[in-house]
């Protein structure tokens, strides 16, 4: 378990350097009443996005029309592009609630976030899936294996087995990608290799999330990101999905209800509901994409590590801290990712030993323990944040489908690993609904750990799609 949370003395701290510190914590800081504005054009924006015209949030339909039973069964390929590694998965869904998997991992090579040669990355994920299917099945491949696709950027479906990418996310930036079917190019690429594997769906991380903790849990409401991106994912009553007229063949009634991936990393964009930093600003001017992702870019584990880093800068700068220090490391851009607030807010130490390590090792730079308190409260004050106005999304899904009760499967890095988040989470949804409930474990609106979205979510939903094209339906 983590150590709890100390507010260290700062009574040695120079003057001027607490004022810098608690300005700084400040712009950090949102209030409930804030919350709950955010919240209140989340809502709207969510509607916005379900409409013909659309809006900043995209609401794409998933094509997940039917709710798991838990008797879903058999043998499904699942793969998962994550950041750093694709993961290729086995699983056997056992068809009484129960699954197991066989699972490899293949660290995607540094430089194929960025290449310029757009058949790469899907040669490679061809590649890594020859590999697999080899140790995996040694006597061969009988038929073809359905597999389940989980890719956790922005693609637009008129079917399951499509997903045009509209844009990338999370620092990825291949040309040629955006505006193609995704599942195409890696069917090409499987073709080459005449792998005997058929995608059968093109699945986000937050839809995989929700039905995978659906196989298991009935009382999920949302599968949801606190990782190197932010996003959710529910169902929707069709009818209330308008931009879907015209596009629902007779088997999916206005009654029934489909998953949407809703891509709330993109909420406010225009830069009307969230209170932004100075920090947050230089953020998204030096990303690949200015005025793309503002909500995620405020919260999600890709950033959190940058705006400390930036906070530092400034306070240096500033002449508040690090002086006569070689800040040639810390200059350096992403330099610093999620696992270095969380460390630091974690180090158990009076004297902030671990920080000192930190610093010393990885950005050389020797601080004082004066000056490590101050980053560790900065660290604290971007956490909370990010956990705070992570869960305005969770609200505003639950206020508009008028849940007031229920789980919300969670997973990503940011959750699994960042000191406190659940917690911080948990206290941002009780300043937003106004609570009184003082026990944590009572608050109606849990937030859970999700089953494996990305092994078990995209296996089942590649079930319930070979089920309805068995029935001969799309
Ligand atoms: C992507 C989403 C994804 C989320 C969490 C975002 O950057 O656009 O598709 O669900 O990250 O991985
Ligand atoms: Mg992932």
């Amino acid at each position: 378990k983590k150590p709890p949370m100390r507010k260290g003395s700062m009574a040695d701290v120079p003057q001027d350097l607490i004022e810098a510190m608690t300005e700084v914590e400040s712009s950090f800081t949102v209030s409930g009443e804030q919350l709950r504005k955010v919240v209140d054009h989340f809502v709207s924006e969510l509607e916005k996005g379900l409409s013909k015209k659309g809006g900043n949030i995209p609401m794409i339909p998933a094509w997940v029309v039917k709710y798991p039973t838990g008797k879903e069964k058999g043998d499904y390929l699942a793969i998962d592009l994550g950041g750093t590694n694709l993961r290729v998965v086995l699983v056997k869904l056992g068809g009484d609630n129960t699954f197991d998997t066989t699972q490899s991992k293949y660290k995607l090579p540094d430089h194929i976030r960025t290449t310029q040669d757009s058949e790469e990355l899907f040669r490679f994920i061809a590649e890594c899936l020859e590999a697999f299917v080899k140790e995996t099945y040694i006597d061969g491949v009988k038929g073809t294996l359905p597999l389940g696709f989980t890719f956790s950027y922005p693609a637009s479906q008129d079917k399951i087995n499509e997903g045009i990418l509209q844009r990338w996310t999370k620092g990825f930036d291949i040309p040629g990608v955006e505006g193609h079917d995704v599942v195409g190019m890696l069917q090409k690429q499987m073709k080459a290799k005449n792998l005997p594997i058929d995608v059968v769906a093109l699945i986000n991380d937050t839809t995989g999330t929700l039905v995978a903790s659906l196989y298991t849990d009935p009382d999920t409401k949302m599968g949801v990101i606190f990782g190197t991106g932010v996003n959710g994912a529910y169902f929707e009553q069709v009818s209330d999905i308008e931009k879907l007229e015209g596009k629902l063949s007779d088997d999916i009634p206005p009654s029934s209800l489909m998953a949407i991936n809703c891509e709330y990393g993109s909420f406010d964009n225009e830069h009307v509901a969230l209170p932004r930093t100075k920090y947050d600003i230089i953020v998204d001017k030096q990303s690949p994409r200015p005025g793309q992702q503002t909500f995620e870019k405020m919260s999600s584990g890709y950033y959190l590590g940058e705006l400390l880093r930036l906070t530092i800068v400034d306070l240096h700068d500033r002449g508040l801290i690090l002086n006569h220090q070689d800040m040639s490391e810390l200059n350096k851009p992403y330099v610093m990712d999620t696992s270095y607030p969380a460390k630091i807010v974690e180090d158990p130490f009076e004297n902030l030993e671990d920080t000192d390590n930190l610093l010393q090792k990885d950005l050389k730079v020797k601080t004082t323990v004066q000056e490590r308190k101050v980053i560790r409260r900065i660290a604290e004050s971007i956490g909370r944040r990010s956990a705070r106005i992570s869960v305005c999304g969770i609200a505003a899904v639950c206020q508009k489908r008028g849940y007031t009760s229920g789980h919300i499967a969670a997973d990503g890095s940011v959750y699994k690993m960042y000191p406190n988040f659940k917690e911080m989470a948990h206290e941002g949804l009780r300043d937003i609904h106004e609570w009184t409930e003082t026990d944590p474990s009572k608050y109606p609106i849990q937030i859970v750990s999700a089953e494996d979205g990305s092994g078990a979510g995209a296996a089942v939903i590649a079930a319930l799609t070979e089920e309805r094209l068995a029935k001969g339906l799309s």
